[in-house]
Order: C-alpha cells, then structure tokens, then sequence
C-alpha cells in the first residue's frame, strides 16, 4: 500500500493567519483551513515524514503517527523545520534515535539552529532525557536509499534559499517544494508516468520566489502524473476556486487528506 497524507496543506503565514483572516477563502469551508506543510507517507511500510512543520504536535497526534523511519527535509524556512523539536515524542515512544535527511547546506543550518538536537557521531543518545536525531547528508540526483524504498533527490530552483523536491521510486511518487522553476535535471530523474505528484501553490498569481497557479499548471501538463495534488496554500487560495481552475487530474489538498495511490 501506498498511501500519503496532508498533515498540513498551509502556506507560512497558516489559514486563517493573524494578519490577513481567511483572506480570499471562504471562511464556511473547513477544507480551508490550514496547518502548515508536514506530509506524512507510508510507502509500502516504509513511514517517513516530509518536513516538520510548527504545527506538528497537533498533525502527529491527530493521525496517531507515533513511529517513524526517517524524515526528510526540502529545506530550512521555518514552517518546514521549526516543529523539529516534537519529534522528541517519537524518539520517547520508540527508544530509539531517529534519521533525518537534509543536503549538506540544509543540515548546516538545522544542525546551527538545533544543535541540542543532534545525536553524536551516530551513537543513540538517551532519548527519553533528550530527542535524539541523525543526519544524514543527500545530494541532487544522487538517489539513496530508506528500507530499500529508492529516493532522488531533486533539484528545485528560485526560491530564496536551497529547496529540494524527491521522486520516490524513479517518479512513481514526485514531490516538488517550494520553487520557482524546476532544473532540467529533475525531468530526467523521473523515469516513469508519476502515480502522483505533489506541487506547492503558495499563491495562485505566483511571487518572486514562488510558482503561482498557470506556472505550476505548465509543469503539471509537462510532467502528466495521473493525478496532481496542490498543497502549500496562503489565504489567498480559495479551495473551491482552485478546484474550479484546475485540470481534470489536478486537485487542492486539505489537512489530513489521504490517498493512496
Ligand atoms: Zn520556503
């Protein structure tokens, strides 16, 4: 089975966010409102998390995650990173040391920001006194491997700082984070028809460093998943109205929606 699920479907600023309310959505639909990004997959048994988002705890609890084989990161803003801190509770429930994948300059920062973090030279520390984490370094279109589950990482360009996507794999399952352009390369890591492939929306006119809906509908035509899910939403992000402006194969997320694919 294979099977993903939204934790969070949230922009930053989350839906409703204190500055703007709800924004442009409708403040009746409860598919618009939204936590901040974390996805959780369970590929064939293989469980891994995408991101630590800070609304984390309440996403863990609610869908009654309590282990994990790994977590990956796309990079380091903080409503990807900073609920780092709860996976203290996995390591408490488990025993054990937990394994997080970043790229050298990713990890750079994690390690800067939450050193406390950090188990030493791969050695479990006590974790029921202190959380317990080992990184792992990855690098763009170097595949490695999770419980035998292949993972490319994939090399996404224009956002303000380093983010990366994964395809699972070989392009069975894509994951692309925030980004403004794909690099070439990320085509050629995709070797098969997508089963799914996840993109952030952000906002649906696009930004400076974000894609915005006809951009990240070009790709989606280019690299024709059998189905497309949108996630990484502000409160500019309508539900209905995103739903209403994409293709037939195309569909926004909402927290704590799962599929399997
Ligand atoms: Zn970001």
């Amino acid at each position: 089975m294979r099977k993903i699920t939204f934790l969070g479907s949230g922009a930053a600023p989350g839906v409703p966010s204190l500055c703007c309310g709800f924004g442009d959505c409708d403040p009746h639909n409860p598919k618009n409102i939204r936590t901040r990004t974390s996805t959780y997959l369970d590929y064939n048994g293989v469980r891994l998390l995408i991101d630590t988002s800070p609304d984390l705890r309440l996403q863990l609890i609610q869908n009654n995650i309590r282990s994990l084989d790994g977590v990956l990161y796309t990079h380091v803003h903080a409503d990807h990173l900073h609920g780092i801190d709860e996976l203290r509770e996995i390591n408490r429930i488990t025993g054990q040391s937990l394994n997080y994948y970043a790229t050298e300059f990713s990890n750079s920062h994690i390690e800067e920001r939450f050193s406390y973090l950090i188990a030493q030279k791969q050695k479990s520390c006590d974790v029921v006194r202190r959380p317990s984490l080992i990184s792992n370094l990855i690098t763009v279109n170097q595949p490695f491997f999770i419980k035998g589950l292949k993972i490319t990482p994939l090399k996404l360009l224009g956002h303000n700082i380093e983010s990366v996507g994964y395809a699972f794999n070989d392009g069975e399952l894509v994951y692309i984070a925030d980004f403004k352009t794909l690099d070439d390369s990320v085509f050629g890591m995709i070797k098969r028809k997508p089963a799914l492939l996840v993109m952030p929306l952000t906002t649906p006119y696009g930004q400076q460093f974000h894609a915005g809906l006809d951009e990240v509908t070009a790709y989606i035509e280019q690299i024709k998943p059998e189905r497309a899910v949108l996630n990484h939403m502000a409160s500019e992000c309508d539900y209905e109205a995103v739903r209403a402006s994409t293709p037939a194969n195309t569909e926004p997320a909402y927290d704590n929606l799962s599929l399997e694919f």
